[in-house]
């Protein structure tokens, strides 16, 4: 049997202190999951059910990237997130059992094309042109749970050119990962190897070609991307 066109590479992810490296089969993302993001994305923080958007798992790129500034957008977004590692397939996952499957975690960046989102929103239609381009989800290496738990409070932040620019504790998140975990695996069959970028608290703001953005979760890890000139 041949494949009449070279098959994908799998997208993997290292796994801290390891020769590890974790295969990313989906990548999920969580919407307005702080109530002051969702209010600077003019939206009502009260607390609505969660709902998800994907990337393709080959939009993740790793810790240390320059990544091309993308096209058709002229609003480049940083979104600082905890990343959540999928270890064990589950389906209808109770809230009491969602940490059983989780892997470990991540810093990531959920980069978004904030003109093509606010677009796409405003007419109804999808966001996939917003959120979900190549190179567009920045992750660091994975800490498994069983080396560092599950966070559940600590300082989340990001800075651009040393400024810092969002800076909140994941203490804050609407929903919780057992939470995110419990409810994304009512609408779909959670598999290992998926991650679920859990959203990104206040003070999302654009980027340059030139920029070099860091930022980090305490207990987790940090991550540092550049943004580089567009792609020829
Ligand atoms: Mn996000």
């Amino acid at each position: 049997m041949n494949f009449v066109v070279a098959p994908p590479a799998v997208t993997s992810i290292p796994v801290s202190g390891s020769d590890d490296r974790f295969p990313v089969r989906r990548v999920f993302c969580v919407g307005r999951n702080y109530e002051a993001h969702a209010r600077e994305m003019g939206r009502d923080p009260t607390r609505e059910p969660p709902f998800f958007f994907t990337k393709p798992a080959d939009a993740v790129v790793p810790n240390g990237a320059a990544v091309p500034y993308p096209p058709e957008t002229k609003n480049l977004h940083h979104e600082i997130e905890l990343v959540v590692a999928i270890g064990k397939d589950g389906f209808e996952i109770p809230e009491d059992k969602a940490l059983d499957h989780v892997f470990g975690y991540a810093v990531g960046i959920d980069l978004t094309r904030r003109d093509l989102q606010f677009a796409a929103r405003d007419l109804g239609r999808p966001w996939d042109w917003g959120k979900a381009f190549d190179n567009s989800a920045p992750i660091a290496p994975l800490q498994p749970a069983a080396r560092i738990g599950h966070p559940a409070k600590g300082r989340i932040w990001l800075s651009v050119n040393g400024a810092i620019r969002q800076d909140a504790d994941i203490a804050d998140l609407i929903w919780s990962v057992p939470e995110i975990v419990s409810i994304c695996s009512r609408s779909m069959r959670l598999k290992a190897g998926d991650i679920i970028m859990t959203g990104t608290p206040a003070g999302v703001g654009a980027m340059a070609a030139g920029d070099k953005v860091e930022g980090g979760v305490d207990g987790v890890g940090t991550i540092s991307i550049t943004i580089a000139p567009p792609a020829k």
